[in-house]
């Protein structure tokens, strides 16, 4: 086991409470997922110190599971980013791609599945965090339909937009792992209870008559190599049955616009609860109120999310309300509309996860317009609440390629099926 991929931010054993399904599994948790008794850093140096009270309805699950859980991933800083290069705590090497980026911002979880150092992980996905890490480290990861995962005890960076997925070696682990965290929870009023609440055994690669609709607008912007493969996995899809048709989904290209302003809105209220004396370190200044938060939110906040904050700021401060708030939200009622009419033609839809290859390690970071438009196909699925997973699809001389199949919402069971025939 490599230890210096630095994929853990804590390293700390929390053993099961009781017998279960995975019984005899190790399990490594992002850290925005609290933990009762061990450290939660959401890669800030805000929280360094936080240890929470008590445990995120997940971890408990995942307890009385029988997982073991082995520690707390390194993370983009509060969720914010595409890289894991936003962490207080340094950047993750991507095992599967060295010195490029594993993605993010759950890439410390995605690293520690692909490098063996944990069996299975959890990671959190606001606008494409499960996803675009399984993609660049060549694993499996699953965002859920937004209420089928409790949120309860996830730090909250954008909440009507995020969901708490699995990342495994294999789909069927995957959907074993979404099998023990999903369902609804009284402590989370978005949960909902599904009409189908087992995922794994779906596993059965039956795609025999499925439909599977391809919106071009979300292949047209990718990268030759990465619709190589692309085109590669379609055709093994085809080859077992599987029939793809063309579909338009002309909204998307207001998706990334639409989802960084809504997710730096929500998060710029979400973060206003770290003020060093609620939450968070003191910046150490004396005086009054105003003075001592600025100086807090100064010395524990990085660059990129203080970034968001001012944005967000913006974005929903009198007079630009309308301007910019109210026109995302105007696109996500319409991208979930072109969802629905998709849906009419196809059983699921299928593009590439992420248009790039893995960055090479510090390529992005001064280009934030750059890494925003990395995540034009994974932003709609959050905007529109639906279910989506990357599976590996091939690779790349610069690292692995992910294929990602969306669903109509809580049909993860078809997701499910679909992307076992693409491992087969
Ligand atoms: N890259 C996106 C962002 O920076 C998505 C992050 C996420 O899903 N947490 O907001």
């Amino acid at each position: 086991m490599s230890s210096d991929l630095n994929a853990f931010i804590t390293r700390e054993e929390i053993p099961s409470t009781e017998e279960g399904p995975l019984s005899g599994q190790t399990v490594a948790i992002k850290d925005n997922i609290s933990t009762e008794g061990v450290a939660t850093t959401c890669g800030s140096e805000m929280l360094a110190d936080y240890v929470p009270p008590y445990d995120a309805t997940v971890v408990e699950r995942l307890k009385t599971a029988g997982a073991t859980i082995v520690g707390k991933t390194n993370m983009d800083e509060f969720g914010m980013g595409t890289t894991t290069e936003t962490s207080a705590f340094g950047p993750t090497d991507n095992p599967a791609a060295p010195d490029r980026v594993p993605g993010g911002s759950s890439g410390g979880s995605a690293a520690a599945v692909a490098a063996g150092e944990a069996d299975l992980a959890l990671g959190s996905d606001t606008g494409g965090s499960v996803r675009c890490p399984a993609a660049f480290c060549g694993v499996v990861g699953i965002k859920p339909t937004y209420g089928l995962v409790s949120r309860y005890g996830l730090v909250a960076y954008a909440n009507s937009l995020e969901q708490i997925g699995p990342l495994a070696p294999t789909v069927e682990e995957a959907a074993e792992l979404l099998e023990v965290i999903a369902g609804p929870d009284e402590r989370d009023a978005t949960t909902r209870a599904p009409d189908e609440t087992t995922y794994a055994d779906a596993a059965d690669g039956d795609v025999d008559g499925l439909t599977i609709g391809i919106p071009s607008q979300l292949v047209e912007g990718a990268d030759d190599a990465v619709v190589d493969q692309f085109e590669a996995a379609l055709a093994t899809l085809r080859a077992q049955g599987a029939e793809t048709v063309e579909v338009s989904l002309p909204s998307v290209e207001t998706a990334v616009q639409a989802y960084y302003v809504i997710a730096m809105g929500e998060a710029s209220s979400n973060l206003a609860r770290f003020d060093g004396v609620r939450y968070g370190q003191s910046g150490g200044h004396e005086g009054d109120w105003n003075e001592t938060f600025a100086a807090a939110r100064d010395a524990g906040f990085g660059e990129e999310v203080k970034r968001r904050i001012l944005l967000g700021t913006y974005a929903l401060s009198a007079g630009y309300h309308d301007k910019y708030y109210e026109k995302a939200q105007d696109a996500r009622a319409w991208i979930r509309r072109d969802f629905a009419e998709a849906f009419e033609r196809a059983d699921v839809l299928a593009s590439p996860t992420m248009p790039v290859t893995p960055f090479r390690l510090g390529e992005s970071l001064d280009d934030p317009l750059k890494m925003y438009l990395a995540d034009a196909n994974t932003t709609p699925v959050n905007l529109a609440n639906l279910p989506a997973l990357s599976v590996p699809a091939g690779d790349t001389e610069e690292g692995p390629v992910g294929l990602q199949l969306v669903g109509e919402a809580f049909d993860e069971r078809t997701l499910v099926r679909a992307a076992s025939a693409v491992e087969d």
